[in-house]
């Protein structure tokens, strides 16, 4: 493994050097959204002082440059998903615009009345609210797999739930609130063989380790730029080409089409069928400079920097009195939801506001989930390469602080 200075990689960060309420920042909500590196600021920031066009349509040499920068980042994403080909790769505004996507495109294909649509328990709302809503209107039925006590799915539930009225199994890839690292590849195979097609919300894992759509063997996934360093409004649905030709458009307008007269239109295949008007390109290039600069550290590395510090965390965290922390003790991902006896998670999340400390408390768009659970929300504590050991003991010392505080 190569050896890096994560010193330096943190200095690549200029807004993690500054102070929050005359404090040092400290930014442990990387879940909700990663911070940004010098160098997706400085594509932008490139992109628009030197290229700036719109795509494909332009016969002039700046229209040209933006549409290589564009389909370069395509390239891109092809590749760090490790799809066959970059027709493969629809850019969305991420995660959340990726499934409704397909909930709304390949659904109103091939669901019908009576079939089911998996998904679990842990899902977040923007892999459960757009079921739903295809559900109300094609009368299909939902069904989930159940989360069981250690956070893990309870998948001896799988034989008698992934059957063959299933449609779609769609599932996250880690939970958002407990931390559990899904067996994906396993899941996608279980739903080959009943002939079910696969989403992979990959939003919580596509910035901190290996992803590839191949190895998982499954059908879509879905995922946001924000999180993975890149800007906000960038992210990318990967679809296998034969599923995304088959699917019927979503948003009608330019770019989208190949002849339109007053009566109808047809239309171009994936992935430009799906990218109707102009697109988020300055996103696009962002992203693909994000790509390059996580692969510039190495997804395998960054994983074990992450669980390093989520470990150190885990037993920081077990030294305090009434605090609870949810989902499995392994396989985990760098992100730790926690409760303490003493505060309501909105209290302490504000109270570790006034020390610098930026974690998130809630129920992190997992409302059924809290429910299942009797919890009102937790607060949690999310991990990226650029934090460090130090870091977390400063939490883990504002945490006993509030301990004391709140007593
Ligand atoms: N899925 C998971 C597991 C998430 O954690 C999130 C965001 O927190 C989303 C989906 C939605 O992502 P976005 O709001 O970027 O579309």
């Amino acid at each position: 493994m190569t050896s890096i200075d994560w010193a330096k990689v943190r200095a690549d960060f200029p807004i993690l050097a500054q102070q929050v309420n005359g404090k040092p920042l400290l930014y442990l909500d990387n879940a909700a959204s990663s911070q940004k590196p010098r160098a997706v600021i400085s594509a932008l920031v490139n992109y628009y002082e030197r290229d700036n066009a719109n795509v494909h349509r332009g016969l002039h040499e700046l229209s040209s440059r933006a549409t290589d920068a564009y389909e370069g980042a395509r390239v891109k994403v092809a590749k760090y998903l490790g799809a066959a080909s970059a027709e493969e790769i629809v850019f969305t505004r991420g995660t959340t615009e990726a499934i409704n996507l397909v909930a709304q495109t390949w659904g109103a294909r091939f669901v019908r009345e009576g079939d089911v649509i998996l998904l679990t328990e842990m899902e977040h709302h923007s892999n459960l609210v757009p079921w739903q809503m295809l559900a109300e209107r094609t009368g299909a039925r939902l069904r989930f797999v159940p989360v069981a006590e250690d956070g893990t799915l309870a998948l001896e539930r799988l034989g008698d739930l992934l059957t063959a009225e299933v449609k779609m199994f769609a599932f996250t890839h880690i939970s958002n609130s407990l931390g559990t690292i899904n067996p994906v590849a396993e899941l996608c195979r279980a739903a080959r063989a009943v002939g079910a097609v696969t989403l992979v919300d990959a939003a919580q894992s596509i910035g901190h380790l290996p992803v590839d759509v191949r190895e998982m063997g499954c059908d879509f996934l879905a995922f946001s730029g924000h999180k993975m360093c890149a800007p906000t409004g960038s992210g990318a649905l990967y679809g296998r080409a034969e599923l995304l030709d088959a699917m019927p458009p979503w948003h009608g307008g330019g770019e989208m089409i190949v002849t339109v007269s007053y009566e109808r239109s047809t239309y171009k295949k994936a992935p430009a069928r799906f990218e109707a008007g102009t697109p988020n390109i300055a996103g696009a290039v962002g992203l693909g400079a994000a790509v390059d600069y996580i692969e510039g550290i190495g997804r395998a590395t960054i994983f074990e920097h992450d669980l390093a510090l989520t470990r150190h965390a885990l037993a920081r965290l077990g030294e305090l009195p009434g605090v609870r922390v949810q989902g499995p003790r392994d396989r985990r991902g760098g992100l730790v939801g926690f409760t303490m006896d003493a505060a309501h998670p909105h209290d302490l999340t504000t109270f570790a506001d006034q020390h610098g400390l930026a974690l998130r408390g809630g129920h992190h768009c997992n409302m059924p989930l809290m429910k299942k659970l009797r919890l009102p929300g937790t607060t949690r504590a999310s991990f990226y390469f650029y934090n460090t050991k130090v870091e977390v003991d400063r939490m883990a010392d504002i945490l006993a602080e509030a301990v004391r505080f709140f007593a």
